[in-house]
């Protein structure tokens, strides 16, 4: 990268945004490589839209006499808003995607103890075909950690508990957790856990215990509040889960442990009119502790024997209804948790990384946790001596199939966010370019994060 303290010349970064806020007196900036976003206050944002606005000018620094100029100059420059006219930032991006796929360095598992679940979620996309992880495929999960360490040096261990519902098989949690724990601890590795869970199994004695086996990041659904909750995540059988779920949560909220809570709500266009009662639900639970965190998804059409009865939701509409729960979140002292698709490497699919898989309860290798039925997803099946047995045709469709190879992705501003791997199933089922929707709506997204007080 060139000296910036030397170079006399420099032009806007390809990876900028520059948008005006709705009341018009304020510029609000993103930058991709460094995924800040800021709002700036008129005459000085208006400076800067002009500064910034034409990518292909190119700007000297100021005379350093003309002191304002010259530190705002500088402090784009900074903050990457500016580059070195001879920087190269395609190369910086495909530097950075290399970075991500080569790293050997770390391990990543979603580990699927059980698909057996007690809910019938009107949308789930599961067949809850497999049961209970076998007592091989854990000792082939043990052997593969051990493995990575001594074959390619892993210093960080991430595990991700899913389903089904991973607590209707908590010893097999406990099992593997314990060795992980002991395995990280004597080998000097970094190890952190979360779980996706509906949160009706996480009783205070669950939750105590999952603590206690590393288990610090949890994201619990709560579709709307009790009356429209109840009608799309009920228990196997019928039943209601509402109360139940939120008493587990309002316990866990009244220790002192260290753990971190993000309470997701997936809303339909029909339901999302009931969401900001859960809200207010919330933040008279939660507000002010940072170990809650909340985040609003559009329910998708996720496919699946059950989903086929769902409304997916999607667009435009679906989003800014999004930003708008966001926004009332915050209003309501909860903290959003979306932060991370703006960093860059944010955007991208756990998918996409040669370091993660998922593990199912049979064995089978897996890349992406929705497309359980499609034979492209089965990329190897897990040994005892924990050999993933991979299939490198297979595994280069997930990871492969990103913006090197897409020359619509290059001269696009989101790149060092997305990488062209937002989801890399979008372009093995449908061959079409994955792009997300903080993309897509990219305006009012930081807009939004910049009026929720979230700049950084
Ligand atoms: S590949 Fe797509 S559908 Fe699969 S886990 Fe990633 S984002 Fe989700
Ligand atoms: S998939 Fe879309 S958002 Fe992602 S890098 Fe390509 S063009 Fe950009």
């Amino acid at each position: 990268m060139a000296d910036t303290t030397v170079t006399s010349t420099f032009r806007p970064s390809r990876f900028n945004v520059v948008t005006r806020t709705d009341d018009g007196d304020a510029v609000v900036l993103y930058n991709s490589m460094r995924g800040s976003v800021f709002r700036v206050q008129d005459p000085v944002g208006q400076r800067v839209h002009d500064l910034l606005h034409n990518r292909r000018s190119v700007l000297r620094r100021p005379d350093p006499g003309t002191a304002d100029e010259s530190r705002l100059f500088d402090t784009l420059v900074t903050k990457g808003f500016l580059v070195a006219e001879e920087h190269d930032e395609l190369a910086e991006a495909d530097a950075l995607r290399d970075r991500r796929k080569n790293r050997t360095d770390r391990l990543e598992l979603i580990i699927m103890p059980t698909e057996a679940c007690n809910f019938r979620c009107t949308y789930c996309y599961e067949d809850f075909a497999l049961g209970r992880m076998l007592t091989e495929v854990r000792e082939g999960i043990k052997s593969l950690v051990r493995r990575h360490r001594r074959e390619h040096g892993i210093e960080r261990l991430t595990v991700a508990w899913f389903g089904g519902e991973p607590l209707v098989a908590f010893d097999v949690i406990e099992e593997l957790s314990t060795f992980f724990l002991e395995f990280c601890a004597e080998e000097g590795i970094e190890y952190s856990a979360g779980i996706t869970t509906n949160g009706l199994l996480l009783t205070p004695e669950v939750a105590r215990r999952c603590v206690e086996l590393g288990i610090s990041n949890y994201q619990v659904t709560l579709d709307g509040p009790a009356h429209t909750h109840d009608s799309s995540r009920f228990l196997m059988g019928g039943g209601k889960t509402f109360d139940e779920i939120i008493a587990n949560l309002t316990r866990m909220a009244e220790t002192d442990a260290d753990f971190r809570v993000i309470v997701r709500t997936n809303f339909t266009e029909a339901n999302s009119v009931h969401v900001p009662e859960l809200i207010e639900q919330l933040g008279g639970l939660y507000a002010g502790d940072p170990r809650f965190g909340v985040i609003y998804r559009p329910v998708g059409d996720w496919g699946g024997p059950q989903g086929e009865e769902s409304e997916a939701y999607a667009g435009k509409q679906a989003e800014m209804t999004k930003l708008d729960l966001c926004s009332n979140a915050v209003e309501s002292g909860l903290a959003p948790a979306d932060d991370v698709f703006l960093k860059p490497n944010g955007s991208v699919c756990y998918a996409a990384s040669p370091w993660s898989f998922v593990i199912r309860p049979n064995g089978l290798v897996n890349k992406c946790t929705v497309a359980l039925r499609d034979p492209r997803n089965a990329v190897g099946q897990l040994g005892a001596d924990g050999d993933l047995g991979l299939d490198q045709e297979l595994m280069s469709l997930w990871v492969d199939n990103d913006d090197a190879k897409d020359s619509g992705c290059h001269s696009c501003f989101f790149r060092p966010s997305c990488q062209g791997a937002h989801c890399p199933l979008v372009r093995i089922q449908e061959g079409t370019r994955p792009c997300p929707p903080q993309k897509v709506w990219i305006g009012p997204t930081i807009t939004t994060v910049a009026s929720n007080g979230r700049t950084r």
